[in-house]
């Protein structure tokens, strides 16, 4: 171009191109020119410069040609004429994945859905609605007048806000016109280019570039297609990634390509599957203009979007004639070319087509026909395509044939009806046999499913029935419903049976796949009925046409001549037949269709005289009846065990025949003509023919001694003649509605036992509309249970439907029945009503009908009723079935009492066990000892009560021998699992940092990571565990997959009582009495001060030893054997554990911080538990009758005690010196950090450490205690006060001195103590749970009874006085220099994060109370990392509430050399590697922990019916249910996710891993 490299002038180009000769052939040219300098000029793409280049010298004056004028200009002026609305239709894209919204109540078919904004927009949200996931690739029907039968638009696509259709200025339509042509067709000709194809002229460049393109399918997976990568051209990974489609893998000389072409077809051909990778070689130019040209697609739409009128200008270049009478319009060539194009090409033009052509009334017809006119060929294309059905042109039929006026349309002109099940047959042409019946052997299921897929259309342009009849319409669908019987002729008789004698059949036949057409045309066929009973003419026709087809159908032909048949002095003239002998076709589906034209005639009085006159055939109803005679009988056959033989695909056929899937266009549809033949044949002829088809007519004839089989047909045989006679409930057959019907149904489903409403609803047949009547008659027939924190809630059948029950109820399975029958017998026991199970009295058949009952009084009938009686009475009990059945309940109802009376003995056995704990348990307190004082519930200090008994004899449960808890006896040990937890964080998010010198065993005040041990509260001999580990160790490694469950390397085992999960024992260790002996006391009193000068006195003395270092290491605890072997054995085992599990490191039990990390999970178990009672409401104490907290908590303070025995006196030592700087007491140049220190943590390790003071009396171990507790807890006061809210340094000085000085009653005072005695609540009940645990003495009975927290009382269980605030008076000139120094380093205190106290509770987030709340906000989610609009899985953490992109490789992350999904390294921040997500679109909780292993939980919210839905399966409105979420929250705080995962896991016993990581 003239204007060279320079900018653009859009403008100057414009005029160029209007003023030119041939506008279009300039504007061509350009782009031709320009498009090559833009793109493909590197080996790799460089979107964000070829979108700026684009923009700049291509989409700028093509803009500028449309408008005329400056864009911005044209644009604006535009708008202001169209007031911002273009349209009056949603008509969003559904990406695949998107939830979707349906309303049961206004939706014209359930195909009609609306966008997550419209909907929350429309009325439907207070209506029955349902939401789904959409398969991607449909739009948003809001605004759609078709669509809805009220609320068509949201409040957003108002009617009454749009305005009226503006046309564009004449002007603007000339050039829209020019520029959209051009640009289509240059679209159009690059998407149909193929490899090989000429380029033209204009195109052709001197540059020699190829690029070698590889096409994605979904024959290959992602891992298969980097391995052919890898072999051919050695990429990494992420270049086989691609969402278009396709994927340019080399660029160079045609060689080059050539060669590397031949690599990957060859790798991916022999070393994969059978096909090969598509790949083809383009040249570079080619590959220019292609992706210039799906940018182009994407600029149309937006430009469409300005405007109607440029939107009706872009339909009609699409639908022109092409310029040539053979060449297709240029939509239609895009369509047919479809299958021909890769994913990103498809999309594009798909999602312009429905932006332009289904956006528009006028032009949605004129592509509908185009769109008909190519069905066959389009079917076909997809058929052999690779890509799934949603980027298929062909699944635009849904937005087409389900509109009501387009559907009339296309039937009237284009035949629609015809052409699709031509198609149909078309594609099945290739199974039909020599007698043009279907035979589907060895079909290919791929693409047998496509084909089904076609059916979906025929659904869809049968969903409105016609209201008016033309004689068009009429004529077009009777040629319709011909040939929609030319595909029913093929099924007639197909896959026949023959009963196999002597062998068993050697290869199963298939079946399958005839009865999934059965499947999709159960619909198709009731929709035909409902359409020909609107229109009578129609109906008379069609039945004709049905009959006629009937009689020409001759695939299942008789064998031999009429005989005559003699009985009661009746004659039968008949063909003879035997079910059993000859061959059988369970597929009448011409038959049961003229079943329903017959039934629906003879249900029209005013047509029953046309009746006949309307054929001039003689009506045979002895013929019609004859085929589905036959099936009830190969169905009571089979039922009466004659065709064992022929093995499990014949009991699939027979139970589909009469499964509620199938039954109403097969069993039902049978019973009904044979209900029709019985009302129109003489009652003894059509009873002999019955017993004819049956075999039993010589039996009853006398001519044939009985045998067993003989009995199980009469049985079927009478329960058919009573299902004729009584089964009524069919509108027509008698006077009821279709209500009555489900009603009925629903009754006798309740009947059965209490369900569910989704078993209910999968126990009721679906109409078209998936619906089943079930809401509208549930709340008349049951009452609903609600559910509780587990299962489902129920419906119950309302007391007075009972006697509607009827035991031959013709949709029970034999199973169903004995069960029902069961059921009914016992609750009329239970009321003492009379057994018998009478039936109800049937409604009164309709006139047509009526004469159906001469059936029972016939000859016939009488002498067939009289033989059997004659039988019941001669013959012995063994040959009478009825009496063999009543045997066979006997039977059963003894084994159940058997194995109930089991279950009785077994729970008797349990609650003896409980209650022995209980027992036991409540020796540990409340056996106070008559000779201590009662009132001395004192733990701390020198008035410290009597500690009562220890641990009781404990049966090991492995072995079941009794045990005392003994320091020299076999240790006894409790099961463990110790776990990092974040339950307690005050920071979430924080990690331990394990840096050296961090010195990571002091818990910071926020608790970031702490170490929890709980337990199941099993005991056993530690060496009884040790021999059961090992075996466990040694068969669980040979277990497949066990390593899914227990992590074997990390000391994992099961329970052996209750299959917890645990990775060590604790010891029991005995509790050390109290020998104070008070006399000496007295006199004997240790104050602070002076205490605190021997403390400091002897820290001093330590320091010297300290740094003599390792020499001194060996100096410690006398050598004492004071525990046995075994115990101080497994000490070290559960210390160990504790230290590797909470530092993450390896295992080292000599590492100095062994000891230290037994006295850390000791307290953050202890405040585990405290926050746990705090949470639940129970009482400090009451709560711990509870065994396992007892055991688990009385164990690790006992472990943690003994500690100091087995490590290095100087590790102790020094770890208490470190330890009491930080607690305020001594100074020390390095206390900064001291408001920090967790003060509650301190506490259990400072006891241990005390008592280290070489050999401590009793005496000075209670003083001991008594200082460190008022000292501890003077110093959390000051804690507490400083880090409250709105206490400014003077404030605190204030604060402290007013308390200090008694706390005058001023109000700020007040509240300011009220204040902190709520902080130091929490550290005063863990104090008291410690105390009584070490010391054993009983607590105060209130602290057991009730959940408030007396604060007096634990006051003086700890040795404090009651007013908190005397400690500070009573030790005032000890605390005073303390307090001031503390002020002096508030300033660098204050900028850290702040922990206040008492220390928030961590909950699981709140969530909305409506699930679609949640949906939304997942619809919103954008993936931070990625910006393709690939399907996303937002998942929620519900510790803190951050929505992460889940299973998708763009958010993948490195942790620790391992590639993870971001919910694994999520989880490793958030929860020390427990998880608990919410998976949004999924609607599961999946729970997660150590990496490799996580379960599924369900999510906590139900539908009204109080069921869950994971996958959004039902997609009815849910709710959240606190309860269930409450238990998810316990499940966090008690440490029991780990705990429930391996409990899922070991039910699933999963065959394969799912790799959970990369979630
Ligand atoms: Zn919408
Ligand atoms: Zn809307
Ligand atoms: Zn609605
Ligand atoms: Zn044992
Ligand atoms: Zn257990
Ligand atoms: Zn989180
Ligand atoms: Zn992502």
């Amino acid at each position: 171009m003239a204007d060279g490299e320079g900018s653009v002038n859009g403008l100057q180009l414009c005029t160029r191109w209007w003023e030119a000769s041939d506008r279009g052939a300039a504007i061509l040219h350009y782009i031709l020119e320009q498009v090559p300098h833009i793109y493909c000029l590197e080996a790799e793409p460089q979107p964000v410069e070829e979108e700026q280049q684009v923009q700049e010298h291509i989409l700028y004056p093509l803009e500028c040609f449309l408008f005329g004028e400056d864009p911005s200009d044209g644009l604006q002026k535009l708008e202001h004429k169209n007031y911002g609305s273009s349209s009056q239709q949603c008509g969003r894209v559904f990406k695949e994945g998107e939830t979707v919204y349906s309303c049961r109540d206004c939706a014209i078919d359930p195909t009609c859905v609306l966008c997550m904004d419209c909907f929350q927009n429309s009325v439907h949200k207070g209506h029955r609605y349902k939401m789904h996931a959409s398969s991607g690739g449909g739009f948003c029907d809001c605004g759609d007048l078709e669509a809805w039968k009220t609320g068509p638009c949201c409040s957003q696509h108002d009617l009454g806000t749009s305005v009226a259709m503006e046309t564009v200025r004449l002007k603007l339509q000339e050039r829209a016109q020019t520029l959209f042509q051009v640009l289509l067709c240059y679209i159009t000709d690059l998407m149909v280019w193929e490899e090989g194809d000429e380029l033209s002229e204009e195109m052709k460049m001197n540059e020699n570039t190829y690029y070698c393109v590889l096409y994605n399918d979904e024959h290959h997976s992602y891992d298969q297609v980097i391995y052919a990568l890898q072999r051919a051209i050695s990429c990494d990974h992420n270049e086989a990634h691609t969402h278009t489609g396709r994927r340019a893998v080399k660029r160079g000389t045609l060689r080059t390509c050539q060669q590397v072409k031949d690599l990957i077809r060859v790798n991916s051909f022999e070393h994969i599957t059978q096909q090969a990778l598509r790949v083809e070689i383009l040249h570079s130019a080619v590959m220019a203009h292609q992706t210039f040209a799906l940018r182009l697609g994407a600029w149309l739409q937006q430009i469409i979007g300005y405007s109607v009128g440029f939107r009706q200008v872009f339909c009609q270049v699409a639908l022109e004639p092409g310029a040539d009478s053979d060449k297709p319009c240029l939509i239609s060539r895009l369509m047919l070319h479809d299958a021909r194009l890769y994913k990103g090409a498809r999309k594009v033009i798909h999602e312009l087509i429905f932006c332009s052509l289904l956006m528009e009334t006028e032009y949605k017809k004129q592509f509908a026909m185009k769109f008909t006119e190519h069905y066959k060929q389009l079917q076909e294309d997809f058929i052999s395509d690779d890509h799934e059905r949603n980027i298929s042109v062909t699944a635009l039929s849904v937005q087409i044939f389900t509109v009501p006026t387009l559907a009339r349309q296309l039937i009237e002109e284009g035949s629609v009806i015809k052409v699709i099940i031509d198609t149909v047959m078309e594609m099945l042409r290739e199974h039909l046999d020599n007698n043009q019946r279907f035979h589907f052997q060895g079909y290919n299921s791929d693409k047998f499913f496509r084909v089904q897929v076609i059916f979906h259309d025929l659904r869809y342009i049968l969903i409105s029935k016609p209201t008016t009849w033309t004689e068009q319409l009429r004529g077009k669908f009777l040629e319709g419903f011909s040939a929609f019987l030319g595909l029913l002729n093929c099924m007639q008789g197909m896959e026949e049976v023959k009963r196999q004698f002597g062998q068993h059949i050697e290869v199963e036949p298939e079946w399958e796949a005839g009865f999934s057409i059965q499947i999709q045309l159960r619909h198709i066929l009731s929709m035909f009925q409902d359409w020909c009973s609107s229109d009578e003419r129609v109906l008379l026709l069609a039945f004709q046409e049905c009959h006629r087809a009937l009689l020409r159908c001759t695939n299942q032909p008789f064998h031999s001549e009429p005989t005559d048949s003699y009985m009661c002095k009746h004659i039968l003239h008949k063909r003879p037949y035997k079910v059993s002998q000859e061959p059988v076709s369970i597929h009448l589906p011409i038959t049961r269709l003229l079943a329903g034209d017959c039934h629906l005639l003879s249900s029209k009085m005013c047509l029953l005289h046309h009746f006949k006159d309307a054929l001039s055939e003689h009506l045979d109803f002895s013929a019609f009846a004859e085929h589905p005679l036959r099936c009830v009988v190969l169905a009571a056959e089979v039922s009466a065990e004659m065709w064992r033989r022929n093995g499990l695909s014949l009991v699939s056929q027979v139970y589909y025949y009469q499964d509620v899937k199938c039954r109403d266009e097969m069993f039902d549809k049978d019973i009904i003509m044979l209900q029709i033949a019985a009302s129109k044949m003489d009652p003894n002829h059509f009873l002999m023919l019955i017993l004819l088809r049956f075999e039993l007519f010589e039996v009853f004839n006398g001519n044939c001694s009985s045998k067993d089989q003989w009995n199980r047909l009469t049985e079927e045989m009478l329960n058919l003649l009573i299902v004729i006679v009584g089964e009524r409930y069919v509108p027509g057959i008698s006077n009821v509605t279709k209500q009555d019907v489900t009603m009925r149904e629903v009754i006798h489903l309740l009947c059965i036992e209490p369900m569910a409403h989704s078993s209910l609803v999968k126990g009721l047949p679906e109409n078209e509309s998936h619906e089943t009547g079930l809401e509208s008659v549930i709340a008349k027939v049951a009452t609903f249970k609600k559910p509780g924190v587990s299962g489902h809630g129920l419906y119950e059948l309302k007391k007075e439907c009972l006697k509607e029950f009827n035991p031959f109820f013709y949709h029970y399975t034999k199973s169903q029945h004995s069960k029902a029958e069961d059921a009914q017998k016992k609750r009329r026991a239970q009321d003492g009503s009379d057994k018998a199970l009478r039936p109800p009295v049937p409604p009164p058949f309709a006139p047509a009908f009526s004469s159906i009952v001469r059936l029972l009084c016939c000859d016939v009938f009488i002498h067939v009723l009289r033989r059997v009686l004659q039988r019941a009475v001669e013959e012995r009990c063994t040959l009478w079935s009825e009496a063999m059945i009543q045997r066979s309940f006997q039977d059963r109802k003894r084994k159940a009492e058997a194995a109930k009376l089991h279950r009785q003995k077994i729970m008797a056995q349990m609650s003896a066990m409980q209650k022995n704990f209980i027992e036991t348990h409540k020796m540990l307190y409340d056996n106070v000892p008559e000779s201590g004082s009662q009132e001395r519930h004192v733990a701390v200090g020198p008035q410290q009560g009597v500690c009562p008994a220890d641990w009781e004899a404990l049966t090991c449960i492995l072995c079941q021998e009794e045990q005392e808890v003994q320091a020299q006896a076999p240790a006894m040990v409790l099961t463990a699992c110790v776990q990092r937890s974040t339950v307690l964080t005050q920071y979430r998010g924080k990690t331990l940092s394990t840096k050296e010198g961090s010195y990571p065993l002091f818990m910071p005040p926020d608790l970031a990571v702490g170490t929890h041990t709980g337990s199941c509260g099993h005991v056993m001999h530690a060496t009884c565990w040790q021999k059961y580990f090992e075996a466990v160790q040694n068969t669980t490694r040979n277990r497949l997959h066990a390593e899914l469950i227990i992590d074997l390397e990390n000391g994992e085992y099961m329970c052996p009582l209750c299959k917890s999960l645990c990775n060590t024992v604790v010891p029991l260790i005995p509790l050390e009495p109290s020998k104070l002996n008070y006399a000496k006391l007295v006199g004997e009193v240790l104050t602070l001060p002076r205490w605190i000068q021997i403390v400091v006195a002897r820290i001093k003395g330590l320091r010297p030893a300290q740094r003599a270092g390792d020499e001194s290491k060996h100096c410690s605890v006398l050598v004492r054997p004071k525990y046995s072997s075994s115990i101080t054995e497994m000490l070290v085992v559960c210390a160990t554990t504790v230290h590797r599990v909470g530092l993450q490191t390896a295992p080292n039990e000599l590492c100095p911080h062994v000891p230290v990390m037994t006295w850390n999970t000791c307290a953050y178990t202890i405040q585990a538990i405290e926050n746990m009672l705090q949470e639940e409401g129970k009482a400090l104490f009451g709560s711990l009758q509870n065994r396992q907290v007892r055991f688990c908590i009385l164990s690790v303070v006992q472990f943690s005690a003994v500690q100091r025995l087995k490590s290095s006196q100087t590790v102790t030592q020094k770890h208490f010196t470190d330890m009491l700087p930080r607690s305020a007491l001594k100074k020390s140049k390095k206390n900064f950090c001291i408001p920090q220190v967790g003060l509650v943590l301190s506490i259990p390790a400072l006891y241990q450490e005390e008592n280290v003071d070489l050999q401590p009396s009793a005496i000075s171990t209670a003083y001991n205690h008594l200082h460190l507790v008022q000292l501890l807890t003077m110093a959390h006061i000051v804690q507490v006060l400083l880090s409250s809210h709105g206490i400014d340094i003077h404030n605190t000085h204030l604060s402290l001195s007013l308390m200090s000085h008694r706390l005058r009653t001023s109000v700020s005072g007040s509240m300011m103590a009220d204040r902190v005695r709520r902080g130091v609540l929490p550290f005063l009940r863990c104090a008291a749970l410690f105390f009584n645990c070490l010391t054993g003495v009983p607590p105060p009975e209130a602290l057991s009874n009730s959940p408030d927290s007396h604060l007096p009382l634990l006051c003086s269980y700890l040795a404090l006085p009651c007013n908190l605030f005397q400690l500070f008076q009573e030790h005032r000139d000890t605390v005073t220099p303390l307090i001031q120094r503390y002020n002096t380093e508030k300033l660098s205190y204050i900028k850290i994060n702040i922990v206040r106290y008492p220390r928030k509770r961590n909950r699981l987030i709140d969530l909305p109370e409506d699930y679609s709340v949640l949906l939304n906000q997942a619809s919103h989610f954008k993936c931070p990392k990625s910006s393709d609009d690939e399907r996303k899985h937002p998942t929620l953490c519900l510790f803190c509430g951050t929505m992460l992109c889940s299973q998708s490789p763009c958010c993948h992350v490195q942790l620790d050399g391992e590639e993870v999904g971001a919910c694994t390294a999520h989880a490793a921040s958030c929860g020390a590697g427990v998880g608990m997500f919410l998976r949004v679109r999924e609607c599961e909780i999946v729970l997660m922990a150590s990496r490799t292993r996580g379960s599924t939980y369900p999510a906590p919210y139900l539908d009204d019916y109080g069921e869950t839905d994971p996958q959004l399966g039902r997609g009815n409105p849910l709710h959240l249910c606190p309860e269930r979420y409450k238990k998810l929250q316990q499940l966090w705080q008690q440490h029991c996710i780990l705990e429930e995962i391996a409990r899922s896991l070991e039910v699933l016993n999963v065959m394969f891993a799912f790799e959970w990581q990369m979630l």
